[in-house]
């Protein structure tokens, strides 16, 4: 088929954004049909439905802490979103300063570096604040970490970097045990330098191989940089992407900050959903067994697209793709100079992808050779139909700067 005849198809679908399909979301029916059974005591006897509990209901943050094998102390539930918590503590850095440092906005400047291809999302909460973007190589086990070591070393402007550090958000990486390390060890010219550690894609395996995130706060603190790792993650992708619960986790002095700084926010976080998830959730054992049955929806998802991409596009030269061993995306890279031109042809066939540079900061790929693509939503049988229309649109594309001789 040519790229003009899948056009005449007239097809309307939607690969942008990571969601989690319609079925997924049907495994944790149960928190809504239940809801009225969990009741509404804790298991200590707190009554949920009332204000209090600042950091979370205890037996929530006890599952947090198993989950993220941190100590409860150590670990703060809040409400759905770990987006929400990343987007408030650069926030509260900004307006009040981190433990023992000045407001960050007293500054010249606030700099943060951003492995690329990365989380938009991430980008534009520093964008929002004026935080400067420094883009950051990504390798195969984790942002390049003599760019990274030299740049925090050197500009005590630097106060962050964000990371991803399993099943990287768009690229799949793994960090490695030594990329942890030097994170963890490096010494930086910013006295209150914070790691971002988003572990959004902890429990999403796609293999049988289920890879373990590096615990982070224990290398921190082996390192003797104890305040700084900032731990997020959340249920979002568990149970229910509009409705789960977020954790934070970091040091005894990180998590006193937040109440601190949190108490004026809220006077407590949902209780009631921290209490039916409690109920429903239960333990590691069980969420695995959860996780388990998204695998089984996902995987042939990822399978098709990549079974597709390798008959179409294979040969072509300048292209490849990621194979992921979890998390929600593929990372697609075409030949210099057409990554935007692809997402156009894509568009014109009814095939809606990221735009292209929105993995970057200030949405520039340098080279726009990206392309970030979400299998998650979509069915099985649309998944493979939009593959099939995104191999012909890279193929266009290409074919436009380069016509291949007619054979
Ligand atoms: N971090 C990353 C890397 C993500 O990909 C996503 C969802 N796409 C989020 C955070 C959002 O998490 P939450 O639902 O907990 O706000």
């Amino acid at each position: 088929m040519t790229y003009d005849e899948f056009k005449q198809k007239g097809l309307s679908i939607d690969m942008t954004r990571g969601k989690p399909a319609p079925e997924q979301l049907d495994l944790s029916q149960a928190l809504i049909d239940e809801a009225g059974s969990a009741g509404y005591r804790s298991r200590d006897g707190i009554d949920c439905r009332n204000y209090g509990h600042l950091l979370g209901l205890p037996e929530m943050r006890e599952l947090g802490a198993e989950l993220l094998g941190v100590p409860p102390a150590q670990v703060v539930a809040a409400g759905n979103s770990s987006l929400e918590l990343m987007h408030d503590a650069l926030a509260f850095a900004m307006l009040f300063g981190l433990p023992g440092g000045e407001p960050w906005r007293k500054a010249d400047q606030v700099s943060f570096l951003c492995p690329v291809p990365g989380y938009d999302r991430h980008f534009a909460i520093c964008a929002a604040l004026g935080i400067r973007m420094i883009a950051v190589p990504m390798r195969e086990d984790g942002p390049d970490m003599a760019f990274v070591e030299a740049q925090v070393a050197t500009d005590p402007s630097i106060k962050g970097i964000w990371c991803t550090p399993l099943y990287s958000n768009p690229t799949g990486t793994i960090y490695s045990a030594q990329v942890v390390e030097r994170l963890a060890s490096m010494p930086c010219a910013a006295p209150d330098f914070r790691l971002f550690w988003d572990d959004a894609y902890r429990f999403h395996h796609l293999t049988e191989h289920e890879h373990a995130s590096p615990d982070i706060v224990d290398a921190c603190a082996r390192a003797g940089h104890g305040d700084r790792p900032f731990v997020f993650a959340s249920l979002s992708k568990v149970t229910l992407a509009g409705g789960g619960v977020a954790f934070l986790a970091s040091s005894a002095r990180n998590v006193q900050w937040w109440q601190q700084h949190v108490a004026v926010r809220t006077i407590g976080p949902d209780k009631l959903n921290q209490l039916r998830h409690v109920r429903y959730v239960r333990d590691r054992a069980a969420l695995a067994r959860l996780m388990a049955r998204h695998r089984a929806l996902l995987r042939p998802k990822f399978g098709v697209l990549a079974a597709v991409f390798d008959a179409h596009l294979k040969s072509v030269p300048g292209v490849s793709w990621t194979a992921p061993q979890g998390g929600y995306f593929v990372s697609l890279y075409v030949p210099p100079g057409r990554a935007r031109r692809t997402v156009e042809l894509a568009a014109q066939a009814g095939i809606v992808l990221t735009p292209a540079g929105a993995a970057f900061p200030y949405g520039i790929d340098p080279h726009d050779t990206h392309l970030r693509i979400a299998p998650s939503f979509p069915s099985l049988s649309e998944i493979e139909l939009a593959a099939h229309g995104i191999a012909l649109s890279v193929r266009r594309a290409i074919d436009e700067l380069d016509p291949l001789p007619a054979s």
